[in-house]
């Protein structure tokens, strides 16, 4: 965190986050349940305007599942769950650069995120090896700018809007000039999470980017969606870049018609259109959230007899060495 220059209202929300269970609880004026031990490797992270949606007194609160550090990660995991479920250290191009698809690129910008989700599937990547700085980045950009198969790079992380505009721009800027790149994509959860973080010098080097940029946020519960996030998300289409969600299937929080409905809908309002709809990756410490297999299908038909087509999401799993995400319904 910069600390020559004033310090923007969203990096003053990362700086008052929550760091621990106990106070998590206590915001919530619930009995503290016993946390597990995943929070050492894995802390708790969570800012007030999150906090803020959940509901106090309900130790079953959907937000407040995706972030509360469960006796049950520590549990033995059943044996396909592992530290890296989806291939990514196959995948390293070099470092900071995932390929698993033809034409995209995707760059782990940064390990930092605004919230930090229990099933996150990259909580035991090794971010460290990222590169920071530009120069840093130089030998990634040199070697998509030699692949001229590649026309689309997703900026991932981690969460790329954690980055700072300047290291931003810097970046895009440098992708712009990589003449067979087309599109770029953005994938960050912080509009849902510090909607604080959505501001003009975010998006204006996007808006006016030669690159056709489309930004995929991350919510997963309807409630996630209030009033101050619908504004970050009016911001980012009011900078002509269209918006595509992506969700988890996670049990205790939206493993029901309902929840998936109202999340659909709410999205729809919003002009976001759900993208996709991902089974649990099997990252150890994340097996209480699994959803039994034929639940994600189910959800999908019962969506689709209730709602436009473009208003439901594909149910899609992440499979080691595939061509693509796996289509499940
Ligand atoms: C998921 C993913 C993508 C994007 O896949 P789409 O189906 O195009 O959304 C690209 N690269 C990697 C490494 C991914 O994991
Ligand atoms: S925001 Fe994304 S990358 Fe960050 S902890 Fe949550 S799921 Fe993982």
């Amino acid at each position: 965190m910069p600390v020559s220059t004033a310090v923007s209202p969203w990096q003053e929300e990362l700086r008052c986050a929550i760091r621990d269970a106990a106070t998590l609880c206590d915001r919530l004026n619930i009995a503290p349940p016993t946390a597990g031990q995943g929070q050492r490797q894995f802390p708790v992270f969570v800012t007030e305007s999150y906090l803020a949606r959940m509901r106090p007194g309900d130790p079953d609160d959907p937000l407040l599942r995706q972030v509360f550090p469960d006796l049950r990660e520590d549990a033995s995991q059943p044996p396909r769950y592992g530290r890296d479920p989806t291939g990514d250290l196959a995948a390293r191009r070099l470092p900071g650069v995932l390929q698993k698809y033809a034409g995209r690129a995707l760059l782990i910008t940064t390990g930092s995120c605004g919230i930090h989700c229990r099933y996150c599937f990259r909580r035991h990547y090794p971010y460290s090896e990222s590169p920071r700085t530009l120069p840093q980045w130089e030998p990634a950009l040199k070697q998509i700018a030699a692949s001229p198969s590649i026309s689309e790079v997703l900026l991932s992380g981690g969460d790329p809007w954690m980055l700072v505009d300047r290291r931003l721009e810097e970046l895009i800027t440098a992708l712009e000039s990589i003449p067979q790149l087309r599109r770029l994509r953005v994938h960050t959860r912080m509009p849902i999470v510090v909607p604080q973080r959505v501001t003009d010098g975010l998006l204006a080097p996007l808006r006016s980017s030669r690159l056709a940029c489309y930004i995929v946020v991350h919510a997963n519960h309807a409630r996630e969606l209030n009033g101050e996030v619908a504004g970050a998300l009016a911001k980012i289409r009011a900078a002509d870049l269209p918006l595509l969600n992506q969700a988890v299937l996670l049990r205790g929080v939206n493993d029901t018609y309902a929840a998936q409905r109202e999340l659909c809908e709410r999205l729809l309002d919003l002009r976001v259109l759900p993208y996709y709809l991902h089974q649990l990756d099997p990252v150890s410490g994340a097996a209480h959230f699994e959803t039994p297999p034929e639940l994600g299908p189910q959800l999908i038909a019962a969506l689709r007899a209730s709602l436009p087509g473009y208003g439901v999401p594909r149910l899609v799993r992440e499979d080691p060495g595939a061509t693509s995400k796996t289509l499940l319904a």
